[in-house]
């Protein structure tokens, strides 16, 4: 049977930006209620060692990381609740939203912070092997492939740096770039190029990973001949991009046509009012941890400040 509760704070989505969110907007008394998603603590949950964030000097694991957040906002008073937004219906002032497609929330402030995800390439073979020798990052699980020989496909500075990271661990990486040149940052591609492990195929696509219960190859297709070829690999590596978590508020907020929520230049502000955006879902340039905390921060100053406009 579905239920509705009202709230006045809704923040859908626990990374930086989320939790940052649920910080700021419990300090200023909004009393928010946030909803995990499927990945709870978002993409740092899948990375290792985050070297970057101001306020740990001697680093700190991305998942060890996000649990310090959730504590912090759940210090605060924020209401953190496992569950996936399903559904939103944001066409009046009492912002809809679905939860699991069964719990609804009337909330009058919305803040998205639903990040990004990994791109993949959509073989059959790559989504069966996932976990099994397929990742979308090298950082998390290149390590299991320690002295052995992978692949990586994509040609920007993600794969880039990955194809290096992994030249480190393995004794050969194949990477395959689909055009006859790479989009990564001249400095990267140089890298790429001049590490004697790494084996740049060009104009080249997979055709299909290779193996049964584990990865024991792939087989690319040359672009322009036709010419297909199998590899021995042990891991397979995707890093072509990222991908907004955007498509459920589609009918209802501007996006750009990657599906990048839109905001007003310097605010979290959407194109709805009450409804605010901030982390990765909204931004293509930064993608960064302490980028994300700060516009989640920004979201939860605008939430709080549309309520006081309206009397709450
Ligand atoms: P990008 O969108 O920049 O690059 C994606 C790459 O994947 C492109 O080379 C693209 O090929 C390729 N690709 C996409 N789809 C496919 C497919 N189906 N099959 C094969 N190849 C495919 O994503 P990144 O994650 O690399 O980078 C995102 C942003 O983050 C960029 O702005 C980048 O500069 C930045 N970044 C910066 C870093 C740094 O400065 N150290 C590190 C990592 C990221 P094509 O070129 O043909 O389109």
């Amino acid at each position: 049977m579905s239920s509705v509760e009202k709230v006045s704070c809704l923040i859908i989505g626990s990374g930086p930006a989320g939790y940052t969110a649920a910080i700021y907007a419990s300090r200023a008394n909004l009393k928010p209620v946030l909803y995990q998603g499927i990945q709870p603590g978002g993409q740092l949950t899948i990375t290792t060692e985050v070297e970057n964030y101001p306020g740990y000097p001697e680093g700190i694991q991305g998942p060890e990381m996000m649990v310090d957040f959730e504590k912090q906002a759940k210090r605060m008073g924020a209401d953190i609740r496992f569950g996936l937004a399903t559904k939103v219906d944001f066409s009046d002032s009492l912002h809809k939203v679905w939860i699991d497609e069964e719990k609804e929330i009337h909330a009058d402030t919305v803040i998205i912070a639903t990040g990004a995800s990994a791109k993949w390439l959509g073989l059959p073979s790559e989504e069966r092997l996932n976990g099994y020798g397929v990742s979308a990052c090298a950082v998390c699980d290149g390590f299991f492939f320690r002295g052995k020989e992978v692949a990586i496909v994509g040609a920007g500075d993600t794969a880039a740096e990955e194809a290096h990271y992994l030249s480190k661990l393995c004794t050969t990486v194949h990477m395959f770039v689909r055009r006859e040149q790479m989009r990564a940052s001249k400095v990267m591609q140089d890298r790429v190029l001049n590490t004697p492990n790494i084996k740049v195929y060009w104009n080249t696509d997979t055709d299909e990973i290779l193996g049964e219960k584990n990865v024991t190859g792939v087989r690319i297709v040359n672009n322009k001949t036709g010419e297909k070829q199998e590899i021995p690999v042990s891991g397979f590596f995707v890093a072509i991009g990222h991908q907004p978590n955007s498509d459920i508020f589609k009918p209802f907020i501007n996006m750009d046509e990657a599906g990048y929520i839109q905001t007003t230049p310097g605010t979290s502000k959407t194109n709805v009012i009450g409804i605010f955006a901030c982390g990765d879902v909204q931004d293509k340039n930064y993608r960064q941890a302490i980028t994300a905390a700060g516009s989640g921060c920004m979201a939860a100053i605008d939430a709080e400040r549309y309520l006081a406009s309206i009397g709450h």
